[in-house]
């Protein structure tokens, strides 16, 4: 037998999709108490938010009138008509919260929309006339929800333990805090100050409040970019800073938070290379956008935004990283190097801690930290497989043509190898120290990029099955992007396979299946992504050793790259000069 619900018991289901927890709560009094334009927010819990959730802004306020209306269904400010959606600019707009919060809670609301005259207002689960008062307040709004599903025992099941029902609306409201630093906020639990935000200048300023303390807080980074009808800002921990998951990244579209996994990952791109392997950079993606170029209402909680064209936001947020961290690693270089300003006082302590290398900062002088390097050089990355091999390394497959066997070449002599890793090379009064690996990637980067990639036919095609239809739909739809990176990839009875591979392909067939699959996650920058991968696998590693001609070829090349850093982004030579060292022994 079909049944109409009774309104009351429809509207019990509908408002559990927004409000399923007190964290749900402080997210939307908080959407409503900026989008009031309070400067002073307030956020006070009581057991985990369950017994009362309470917001306080010094915002417009509400007449009599409109406190009457706002907790009915539907009952909005902020948008006329279907419409205006699309121009939106409020973080709220369905009218839906408070009414979700009336049914799901007592709900008191106290306002003033001038410190004269205020109002207050009490409705809950099962009121259909809800009380009026005349009361006292400043300007601004208390919104307070007490016994939260008090009334509806099957959800306040679901709730977590008290503590950790406080996270998460702790966790709400830092991420409103971070995407409106020049507000003030304050977070209150069971009658304890937890946090307190005073206005600040930047959003990088907000996120060293929220998140950091304040040594950490000296590596953080605030970058712009600008693109057709949207800007970003992009903050992130330098290399001296990270993380070994993912906890401290952060998506925000017009001070929204969202979860947008491929705009973290264009965060993850950009700050390739400047960060040890493996690690994770700290950090947040603040997108502003024209509201018409972006769906902000998919997501009943409005976690996921569709962009028009979410490609060019992902492109300039890896172009724009990309381009900071190259400076930023030029000018460490350049640092590091400073031979002329070595500090005597410095060097005893180097020789006497030759374990202590900390390079990039600290206070000790650059110029001993370049010699200390030179000291104490450790690979800066992990060793790559094949390490440690005696051989001599097969002629890599795109090298350098080496026409003379001469130890003078091209005005720079081999000086030798040291670590199964550097050559060493002098000219005029400098001697070059180049990590072999980094500088053969780069070279082999360059040309990958360059020219078409020669593919090979394999004699026996490599099956292979996706494990999504998204795996699937990118393969079909990609084909002849793949077919210019030297990838035939086909269909096969319901599945994959392989029929051509980059010439003097390398890997194992898991490995490249996995490899071509993650192009996926690339975007834009699905070439420059595969020529990274390529050069990465084919490139001279540590521990292959280079007779003296392949030494001194890569040598030349090196030092003759426009950008002497390796595809993910790290130098590829560093150098002392004599007087470097003749100072160092104190000879001058
Ligand atoms: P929405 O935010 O989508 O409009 P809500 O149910 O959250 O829907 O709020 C309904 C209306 O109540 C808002 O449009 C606004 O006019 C009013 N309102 C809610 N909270 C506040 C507040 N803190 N200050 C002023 N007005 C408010
Ligand atoms: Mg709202």
């Amino acid at each position: 037998m079909i049944q109409v619900l009774p309104p009351e018991e429809a509207r019990k289901i509908a408002a559990g999709e927004v409000i399923d927890r007190p964290a749900a709560l402080v997210r939307e009094f908080l959407d409503n108490a900026i989008d009031a334009g309070g400067e002073q927010i307030e956020v006070l819990i009581e057991e985990g938010g369950g017994r009362r959730t309470e917001v306080i802004d010094d915002g417009a306020g509400m007449n009599k009138d409109d406190l009457g209306l706002c907790w009915l269904t539907h009952a909005t400010s902020k948008i006329r008509s279907l419409d205006d959606l699309a121009q939106a600019e409020t973080l709220g707009f369905r009218g839906e919260a408070l009414a979700a919060a009336a049914a799901v809670a007592r709900l008191e609301i106290l306002t003033s929309t001038d410190g004269r005259e205020a109002w207050q207002l009490e409705v809950g689960p099962g009121k259909t006339e809800p009380r009026i008062e005349q009361a006292r307040r400043n300007r601004g709004t208390s919104v307070r929800a007490l016994g939260l599903f008090d009334t509806i025992p099957v959800r306040k099941r679901f709730l977590k333990r008290e503590g950790t029902e406080a996270i998460l609306c702790r966790q709400a409201f830092i991420d409103k805090a971070l995407a409106f630093p020049e507000r003030s906020f304050r977070f209150t639990q069971d009658g304890k100050l937890k946090t307190w935000l005073p206005a600040a200048k930047s959003l990088k300023e907000r996120f060293i409040q929220c998140l950091l303390d304040s040594m950490e807080g000296n590596f953080l980074h605030e970058i712009h970019g600008a693109g057709p009808g949207f800007s970003v800002t992009l903050v992130t921990g330098g290399p001296e800073l990270y993380r070994n998951d993912r906890r401290q990244q952060y998506v925000f579209a017009n001070r929204r938070r969202i979860q947008d996994y491929g705009l973290l990952q264009a965060l993850e791109y950009g700050v390739q290379g400047w960060f040890p392997n493996g690690v994770h950079p700290v950090g947040a993606v603040y997108v502003e956008i024209d509201p018409s170029l972006a769906d902000f209402n998919i997501h009943p909680a409005k976690r996921e935004v569709r962009f028009a064209d979410p490609g060019v936001i992902h492109h300039l947020i890896t172009q724009t990283l990309r381009e900071f961290t190259r400076h930023d690693s030029a000018r460490r270089m350049e640092e590091n190097s400073h031979t002329t300003e070595i500090n005597y006082e410095n060097i005893d302590t180097i020789f006497n801690n030759p374990g202590n290398s900390n390079p990039g900062y600290g206070d000790r002088h650059a110029g001993a930290l370049a010699l200390e390097a030179l000291l104490d050089q450790k690979p800066a990355f992990a060793p790559l497989p094949g390490r440690g091999s005696t051989e001599p390394a097969r002629s890599p497959d795109r090298s350098f043509a080496v026409a003379e066997a001469s130890p003078q070449y091209g005005g720079i002599r081999l000086v030798g190898r040291v670590f199964e890793l550097f050559i060493l090379v002098e000219s005029g009064d400098k001697l070059f120290i180049i990590d072999q690996h980094a500088a053969h990637e780069r070279i082999l980067y360059d040309a990958f990029l360059s020219k078409p990639i020669p593919k090979q036919e394999l004699l026996v095609p490599i099956p292979f099955s996706t494990a999504s239809a998204d795996e699937d739909r990118f393969l079909s739809s990609h084909r002849t992007e793949l077919a210019n990176l030297g990838l035939i990839i086909e269909e096969d009875e319901g599945g994959w396979r392989i029929a051509a591979l980059p010439a003097n392909w390398k890997l194992g067939d898991a490995e490249t299946v996995r490899e071509i699959l993650e192009l996926r996650t690339a975007g834009e920058n699905m070439a420059e992504r595969w020529a990274e991968t390529l050069s990465c696998h084919a490139a001279v590693k540590d521990g292959d050793y280079l007779d003296d001609t392949g030494a001194l070829a890569l040598a030349k090349e090196a030092l003759s790259l426009p950008q002497p850093r390796c595809p993910h982004g790290r130098p590829v030579w560093t150098t002392l000069t004599q007087e470097n060292l003749y100072r160092a022994v104190r000879r001058l």
